[in-house]
């Protein structure tokens, strides 16, 4: 029997291995590998901050989903790939594989800057959210500077926001972009939305300008701006694991790794959701959670076609659209080609969070978080 090795229990890498299980006279044994015990469903993440979702709604426990699926779950780190050994090499032990698939995700990249990385928070996973939780629990920071101004830094800033207000408190929340706008690829008139509504919650903008250094509680930006009894969250940009640094492949700015239109890097090697750079309107196509389910099927398909000698099927992506979640329920974003602003956007992200998500327990649990917080909260 064939051995097909999945690097990452998130959704592209849990994607694969559901549809190769599913598959018509399976004949493959399927392992994931994953640093983590639990799939972390990652869209929600921010709404740990604001709305009171307990971290475990957003968690699934990697043993259950393989039982579920009918592959085996290991828990090991991968430390590099050995393509011409067709071998995982990971902290804890090393596994042989007939296929290989990278579905590892990405994580918050400091470039390489360590003081920052130290001193910075992140929300890579849900240890990352009871870690900036618990930080504003303790009330000790006057100020918040929210590092990058893309789609998370915006998202975040709002439940950072919501968080005080509900305990009615007075706080300082700046986002910092170095680019001259925020959310520079996003329509002019969302572009706008998204300013209006950040106004109103009292967040500051400081575009064309970076955090210079973050060094016990005081921030200092590059112009010289100073705050102190700061905290600082860090998302000013994705890089992948750094074990695919060691892979020998092409790969892009990020270290997403090149695949052809079948979604493969060499001949039995396929890579991704976000570990893939799938050449898409002269870019690589963005990181999404739906981009990440359908390559995990198209991977799935292919590799049962490349075993029976079959010619391989394109992948070719279908954009849905995407939303800029903020925490006052006024989102915006573009669905199946229109820009929709307001309560929709954020009932369709919510829609989408509960939809996805796995296991019942934790559907009903996103799904209670989100219609009685704010009773909770008020009782
Ligand atoms: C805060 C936040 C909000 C987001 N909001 C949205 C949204 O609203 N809509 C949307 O579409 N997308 C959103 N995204 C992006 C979306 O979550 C990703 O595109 C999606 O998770 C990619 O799926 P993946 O399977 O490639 O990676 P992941 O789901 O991240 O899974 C990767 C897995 O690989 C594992 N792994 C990593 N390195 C190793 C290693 N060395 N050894 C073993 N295992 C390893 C990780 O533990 C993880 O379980 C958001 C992301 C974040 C962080």
């Amino acid at each position: 029997m064939k051995r097909i090795v999945i690097i990452g229990g998130g959704f592209a890498g849990l994607s694969t291995a559901f549809h190769l299980c599913r598959q018509q006279g399976h004949c493959f044994r399927v392992s994931v590998v994953d640093k983590k015990e639990y799939f972390n469903f990652l869209p929600a993440l921010p709404d740990i901050i604001g709305r009171d979702i307990a971290p475990e709604a957003l968690e699934y426990p990697l043993a259950a989903a393989a039982e579920r699926g009918g592959f085996d779950f290991t828990r090991a780190e991968v430390d590099s790939v050995d393509l011409k050994g067709k071998k995982i090499i990971c902290r804890e032990k090393d596994m042989a594989y007939d296929y290989l698939v990278i579905g590892s995700g990405s994580e918050t990249n400091f470039y390489g800057n360590k003081q920052i990385e130290t001193d910075a928070f992140r929300l890579d996973n849900t240890q990352d959210s009871r870690a900036i939780t618990a930080a504003l629990e303790q009330d000790k920071y006057e100020s918040f500077v929210i590092c990058g101004g893309g789609y998370t830094g915006v998202e975040i800033a709002t439940q950072v926001r919501m968080f005080f207000a509900r305990r009615r408190r007075k706080k300082r929340i700046v986002i910092v972009e170095r680019s001259p706008f925020l959310l520079g690829a996003v329509p002019e008139r969302l572009r706008g939305y998204v300013l209006d509504n950040l106004k109103r919650l009292n967040i500051d903008i400081f575009s064309g300008n970076s955090v210079a250094a973050a060094l016990d509680g005081a921030i200092t930006l590059e112009d010289g701006t100073v705050f102190k009894k700061a905290m600082l969250i860090w998302c000013a940009g994705v890089k992948t694991a750094s074990f695919i640094e060691r892979v020998d492949a092409e790969k892009d700015r990020q270290g997403r790794i090149k695949v052809d239109a079948f979604l493969r890097f060499s001949e039995n090697c396929f890579a991704v959701g976000d570990a893939a750079a799938f050449s898409y309107k002269q870019g690589a196509l963005r990181m999404a959670v739906q981009f990440a389910l359908a390559q995990g099927k198209a991977a799935a398909i292919n590799i049962r076609r490349l075993h029976d000698k079959k010619a391989l099927q394109r992948y070719v992506p279908y954009d849905r659209g995407y939303i800029i979640p903020m925490a006052n329920n006024r989102s915006c974003g573009v669905a199946l080609g229109l820009e929709i602003s307001g309560r929709i956007p954020t009932l369709l992200h919510y829609a989408m969070c509960v939809y996805l998500m796995f296991g019942w327990e934790q559907q009903r649990a996103m799904l209670g978080s989100l219609l009685f917080h704010r009773r909770r909260r008020d009782a």
